[in-house]
């Protein structure tokens, strides 16, 4: 008997009992949940989620973090996936989020229950977290699916940045496409070449018909916010970029299914730039047509 054939019997032993989230279903769910070989992005950090939607897994001695959980259903690939690049689910100690849809945050309720991380979260998520709803300001409310609720969130606070051992990873506030969006910027390294990663948030202005941003009661404030949310990723020292949906940034062209992450497409210092200016554009296109929708 080969030792990856016990490997992977483990492996899926270890997963049996526990998928017990049923899976969202949505239109785009099936594409956004196929099986992605996970792979390394840059020095410690790894791709771990389906193809269609990131997770992202950084790590270090003292314990890793992860970036997301997808669908409901994407839980047990995740878990896989970090098992396989050959880490500890147990040695996840934080999981934070991009955005609180379920397409985003489905999985986390599952994932903490098979690492015991902690989850933390923006004081407008973690909310949202806790009760698997997105409130009324949401713009997309209306349409949003319910996702399991996860039963122990943190709240963040003022904290400028989250430390997990040598891990550091800054608080980037980046409201808009949701009321508490939030974006982690890091440093990971190879032999003596430190590169910045951006795990930015979708920072596009969709909605429910009825939502306007240009001024909504439930959120009168969201365009302003959201475009200090571009602004801020735009400043943000930014070698590689990873978008909460990976057909957003340059991210999709850059890996294929078996795992294969294109470095000279992965490593790119315009990204967030270039992300940011495609974003402002749709946004300034919305607001215009909500203007001339009052006419
Ligand atoms: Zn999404």
């Amino acid at each position: 008997m080969s030792r990856s054939w016990i490997l992977s019997a483990v492996t899926s032993l270890s997963l049996v009992g526990s998928v017990n989230a049923a899976p969202i279903e949505c239109s785009r769910c099936e594409a956004w949940n196929k099986e992605q070989v996970p792979f390394q992005i840059y020095g410690n950090t790894y791709y771990v989620g389906p193809h269609g939607l990131s997770s992202v897994l950084i790590t270090s001695p003292q314990g890793h973090v992860l970036i997301d959980g997808a669908l409901p259903q994407s839980a047990p690939l995740i878990a896989k996936h970090v098992e396989q690049l050959g880490f500890k689910l147990t040695d996840v100690k934080v999981i934070v989020n991009s955005h609180t849809h379920y397409d985003h945050a489905g999985g986390i309720a599952e994932l903490q229950k098979l690492t015991g991380a902690k989850v933390i979260a923006s004081d407008k998520a973690a909310p949202v977290l806790r009760s698997g709803r997105v409130e009324s300001d949401d713009p997309q409310v209306e349409h949003l699916l319910p996702f399991p609720a996860v039963s122990n969130v943190e709240a963040l606070g003022q904290r400028p940045s989250l430390q997990v051992g040598t891990l550091k990873l800054s608080v980037i506030h980046t409201p808009g496409h949701a009321p508490g969006g939030t974006s982690w910027r890091w440093q990971s390294c190879e032999a003596e070449r430190c590169l910045n990663l951006v795990y930015s948030d979708s920072l596009n202005a969709v909605s429910d018909k009825s939502f306007k941003y240009g001024g909504d009661p439930r959120w009168p404030t969201a365009a302003k916010e959201l475009s200090t949310s571009m602004a801020a990723i735009s400043a943000a020292p930014c070698d590689i970029l990873i978008t909460a949906h990976p057909e957003l940034s340059g991210l999709s062209a850059a890996i294929d299914e078996r795992g294969h992450g294109d470095r000279a497409k992965l490593i790119d210092s315009a990204a967030c730039k270039r992300y940011v200016a495609t974003t402002r554009q749709l946004l300034d296109k919305r607001l215009a047509s909500e203007k001339s929708a009052q006419h």
